[in-house]
């Protein structure tokens, strides 16, 4: 039978349901806003907003409201794909390592890459815990999720402390770190979940392919097959929601340590609130003290050495 399918809100679907109001019957589910039938085709509204016209002058009702509609869903009814990407279809359903990081763009706190391991029998589960995208998240949901994930999946998390990322910092620009830690991350994940392989690995991109195949060129043990890079990972697969997570868990949890270890609140970000509490550790404790909780390269030192000094 032919049938056309047509996304409305709820406002449009009751200017429908007036305008088929000679035609109603009744509905047959509790998900059902309205169904009319017209002229021997059915046309049954869904509380979703999903709005279905069956019969043979199906596709000819539904244009009348055409205007109304977004572009939707195909005629079969298949839900046409989010987004355009580059990435297979039914990739969400696949066994994925994702990999992401945290605290590159902040002054305080480490940087922390995780990679985890989803297969498809474990995305069910991820997905009643409640794995989402992080930045869906308060940091005390994070809190809670990072240890119930680390008990679910296989995962191997890295945290360069910024005394540590300090060190690197000028052999290594940010993007060439990120490249590094990822594919450490990958490759003993790779080995821990042996001899299991994923269908793939996405890492949440922070630079172009080519550019992060250039520096893995220089990497010992550079893993380079079944990779797939998007932005905002953690919305094409759990196995990158979930490594975000982990990843959030860590950097507040160090963030709060170092916060204890020097008594004084250390904030996340980059902002005037990082040099002004930059500028208390400098006179504290000078560059030494604060090069163990801060990356020194970013701009914030040399504000909070002018604060400090007036
Ligand atoms: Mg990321």
């Amino acid at each position: 039978m032919p049938q056309s399918v047509i996304t409305l809100n709820k406002a449009q679907i009751d200017k429908l349901k007036t305008d088929y109001q000679a035609f109603l019957i009744a509905p047959k589910s509790p998900y059902v806003a309205f169904a009319a039938k017209k002229n021997g085709t059915m046309i049954t509204a869904y509380t979703s907003g999903k709005v279905m016209f069956q019969g043979n002058h199906a596709e000819k009702e539904a244009s009348r409201w055409s205007t109304l509609a977004k572009p939707s869903v195909s005629k079969a009814g298949k839900k046409t794909s989010p987004k355009n990407s580059t990435l297979p279809k039914d990739f969400a359903t696949w066994s994925v390592i994702g990999s992401d990081e945290v605290g590159n763009g902040s002054y305080f706190g480490p940087l922390v890459v995780c990679a985890v391991y989803a297969d498809k029998a474990h995305l069910s589960p991820l997905q009643k815990l409640g794995v989402k995208d992080s930045k869906m998240l308060t940091d005390d949901q994070i809190r809670t999720l990072a240890p119930a994930i680390e008990k679910l999946v296989p995962f191997q998390k890295l945290i360069v402390s910024a005394e540590k990322y300090n060190q690197i910092q000028p052999r290594y620009n940010a993007v060439h770190m990120k490249v590094a830690l990822h594919n450490q991350a990958l490759y003993l994940l790779l080995q821990k979940i042996a001899p299991e392989v994923p269908e793939g690995i996405l890492i949440d991109q922070f630079t172009p392919e080519t550019k992060y195949r250039k520096y893995l060129q220089g990497e010992k043990h550079p893993v380079t097959d079944k990779l797939h890079f998007i932005t905002k990972g953690e919305q094409y697969h759990l196995a990158v929601a979930a490594a975000s997570i982990l990843c959030r868990a860590q950097f507040l949890e160090s963030l709060a340590t170092g916060s204890q270890e020097v008594g004084i609140t250390l904030p996340s970000g980059a902002g005037a609130k990082s040099d002004q509490v930059a500028a208390r550790l400098l006179q504290k404790g000078g560059l030494d003290l604060l090069g163990k909780y801060a990356k020194l390269h970013f701009a914030n030192t040399k504000k909070a050495q002018d604060l400090a000094k007036s």
